[in-house]
């Protein structure tokens, strides 16, 4: 199958030389080819130029985009969009002016959403998540990173695992598996974390990482859940496993998590909502991604990551939507995209790099994907008829996608 797309009237994100990563200044650069014309054959993007350039070419179908602009499908490189039921109780309930204990006992909180897990049975996750992921490419995203963490126990864990490997296999989207383990610690372990972390390491760890059922090991390191100690002895073990580290860190509080993931070459560090001079030195040198999930601080109106020190300090930054039950209900990467500019003040060119190219880095996967590049993947977004690429943050809450390309077929 090949596809010939012409009279594109802007191809964002081109990139001639296969660029994996964009730091500090160089994220202001969108770098563009204006009235374009791009060329896929099976699943990869073999050729694209000007119009003016353009030489006749066999192809299967030919798309014409005249008015619309083709860009890289989103790099969503942090979501939890494997669970079960919903939390939408919970919402209400916080906006009436619940405490978080009265919201825990009407079945709100990631040990309720654990319970309803592992209460659900595999077939039944696996089409509630189905759905979700369905719904999440048709709004752009072609490329998403999906952690565990529902479970709790080693079978739950197991189940989740099973469940995002079998989305990976029947899906168009290219999906990146993360154990999360240590998401929560579970009522039963309410005085003895440590036996949890214990369990972690010895149970869960070794049984997933023995099935090669996860890429990546993930923790929530956070006051009242995975202090540094526990987060650095869970590292170590998913090390053994040959599992890099992708972690929650600075979410509420900030502690000396970002240090110590870059310690272990973490690929990511996600959240960053509170950040401190001396996270901003340890993100220097290292090659961990600094994530933003800015949906997530709208939904529960917490401080947004700090994206211009961020960036004007030189770092790259990534931006995803954490797609998850309680605190950020939505995988719309449009929204995330417009989210960073307006809260942020992220520029449009700042926020497209951002979800795409860096987004990609942060799930290993840049080498394939988030940008157009002779022999990458072609994961493409076709847009409605739109003035700029501005009009994509600037329209928030819409909807500017025509067509989705994934592994080079078209989403109906
Ligand atoms: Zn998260």
């Amino acid at each position: 199958m090949s596809i010939l797309i012409i009279n594109i009237k802007e191809l964002i994100q081109v990139r001639d030389h296969n660029v994996t990563i964009v730091k500090g200044e160089d994220m202001k650069i969108l770098p563009t080819i204006k009235n374009a014309y791009l060329i896929i054959e099976h699943d990869t993007i073999v050729e694209y130029g000007s119009m003016s350039d353009y030489i006749d070419y066999e192809v299967d179908e030919v798309i014409d985009a005249k008015g619309k602009m083709v860009l890289p499908a989103w790099c969503d490189s942090h979501t939890h969009i494997v669970y079960a039921g919903d939390r939408s109780q919970e919402f209400v309930d916080r906006i009436n002016g619940l405490s978080y204990e009265e919201i825990a006992q009407r079945g709100g909180g990631i040990l309720n959403s654990a319970e309803v897990l592992q209460n659900t049975s595999e077939e039944d996750l696996y089409q509630q998540s189905l759905k979700r992921l369905n719904r999440v490419m048709k709004l752009g995203t072609g490329a998403i990173e999906i952690k565990s963490g529902y479970g709790l126990t080693v079978d739950a864990e197991l189940k989740m695992l099973r469940v995002i490997k079998r989305l990976k296999k029947e899906s168009l989207a290219l999906i990146k598996t993360t154990l999360l383990a240590a998401h929560a610690v579970p009522k039963e372990f309410k005085d003895h974390k440590e036996k949890f972390v214990d369990r972690v390491i010895s149970e869960m760890i070794p049984q997933v990482g023995q099935a090669k059922l996860a890429d990546y090991i993930d923790v929530f390191c956070e006051k009242g859940y995975f202090d540094l100690e526990d987060t650095e002895r869970i590292l170590q073990a998913g090390a053994a496993y040959g599992l890099i580290p992708k972690i929650h860190v600075n979410q509420f509080n900030a502690f000396g998590g970002v240090a110590l993931a870059v310690k272990y070459k973490a690929l990511s560090v996600d959240h960053l909502e509170e950040m401190r001079p001396e996270d901003i030195d340890a993100l220097k040198d290292s090659n961990t991604m600094p994530v933003a999930l800015p949906s997530c601080s709208y939904f529960i109106s917490i401080p947004y990551t700090p994206a211009r020190q961020i960036i004007d300090a030189g770092l790259p930054l990534a931006i995803a939507s954490d797609y998850n039950p309680g605190t950020t209900p939505s995988g719309n990467m449009n929204f995330v995209v417009s989210t960073a500019c307006i809260k942020l003040r992220m520029t449009p060119e700042e926020a497209i790099n951002a979800a795409t190219i860096n987004g990609a880095y942060a799930m290993g996967i840049s080498n394939q994907y988030g940008s157009i590049c002779r022999g990458k993947k072609a994961n493409l977004i076709i847009t409605k008829e739109i003035e700029s690429y501005n009009n994509l943050p600037y329209a928030f809450g819409d909807n500017l996608i025509d067509t989705v390309i994934l592994s080079g077929k078209i989403l109906d």
